[in-house]
């Protein structure tokens, strides 16, 4: 475990590592720098608990709400209302040496790993830096767990690439480092915004089997968001499919493959072209129109201008609330009413 050991730490038990609870990130839009104009609903209200070892993916069109939840899962944003509690403990109440503890416990794997490497930096001290910072005083054990995870992550022998910075690496190498630092300090949980969609699609795989490799032997709680579904199928336990700011199905992945209930759901795997060889879709495109506005919503379901199931008189009006149209599955729409 990391050096930082903590009140927090101590406090925690069994259940959910993470729960998430009326989660809502507004951010505030002004004109000039003063006029206000409203505020940007990124995530307007999401429960869900991640179990321990658990991987899950949140997916979703860009501008969905999935990286705003993802950073405010991390403590870079601030969240408008609700709360985040991870291992027992509040996030919203950690404070120092108990703040550090979390961001040790929770490891980040960015979308760009060149824009997430700093240029100016070796290999080596780049993962110096998070052990440094987190109280691993000895130069030696410092060098013991850089060498330890940069084999874990395929980059060996150590000696090849510990001298090295950033521009001399490849895509696939530099996101291998990201994934090092996120490992570096041995966490409990892992939270992967996009961590393939820059990369040639010829080390995505690669890339993708050394998380689950790394996820299943560290017993990883593994949170992947991506807007990408077919990459999630021999990656996640369960998928949360996120639309305007919210969760709008949830279930484990091969039911909600094999068995879509929400139509933006459907949509989305309608525009797969081949999401499942042995019933190979024809590809189709996501409903037309734009994903809403975070600004101004529309009311009722927030997927209604674009659903080719609109009910005339309801959806447009009531906000569909989680209905269980299977078991473990989760669906908001009224079509399950
Ligand atoms: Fe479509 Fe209505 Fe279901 Fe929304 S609630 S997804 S508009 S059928």
């Amino acid at each position: 475990m990391s050096a930082v050991r903590s009140s927090a730490q101590a406090r925690g038990r069994d259940g959910p590592l993470l729960a998430v609870q009326d989660l809502h990130t507004w951010f505030e839009l002004r004109q000039w720098g003063f006029l206000r104009v409203g505020s940007v609903r990124a995530v307007d209200g999401v429960d869900f608990e991640l179990a321990r070892g658990e991987a899950v993916a949140f997916v979703g069109e860009s501008g969905c709400g999935k990286s705003s939840l993802a950073r405010t899962l991390l403590g870079l944003h601030k969240p408008t209302r609700g709360e985040v509690v991870f291992n027992g403990t509040r996030v919203a109440d950690l404070r120092g040496k108990d703040m550090q503890w979390y961001r040790a416990s929770v490891g980040y794997v960015q979308q760009d790993p060149y824009g997430a490497l700093p240029p100016f930096m070796d290999v080596r001290r780049i993962l110096s830096e998070p052990l440094i910072v987190h109280g691993i005083s000895s130069r030696v054990e410092r060098e013991r767990r850089i060498r330890q995870v940069l084999d874990e992550v395929r980059l060996s022998p150590a000696e090849t690439i510990l001298d090295k910075f950033p521009h001399m690496l490849s895509g696939g190498q530099q996101q291998r480092v990201v994934i090092a630092r996120a490992l570096v300090l041995e966490p409990s949980m892992i939270i992967a915004d996009e961590p393939v969609s820059m990369l040639d699609a010829s080390v995505r795989v690669e890339i993708l089997n050394l998380l689950r490799r790394i996820q299943t032997e560290r017993e990883l709680t593994l949170a992947f968001i991506t807007h990408d579904l077919s990459t999630v199928r021999h990656f996640a336990d369960r998928i949360f499919v996120m639309y305007a700011g919210r969760i709008v199905e949830q279930a484990p992945v091969d039911e909600l493959l094999a068995h879509p209930q929400h139509p933006y759901t459907q949509s989305l795997l309608a525009a797969i072209a081949d999401v499942d060889a042995a019933n190979a879709r024809q590809q189709r495109e996501v409903p037309g129109g734009e994903p809403p506005s975070l600004l101004h919503p529309p009311p009722g379901c927030r997927f209604h201008p674009r659903c080719p199931h609109a009910i005339a008189g309801v959806c447009e009006v009531d906000d569909p609330p989680q209905f269980e149209p299977r078991r473990g599955h989760r669906s908001a729409c009224w079509l399950h009413r």
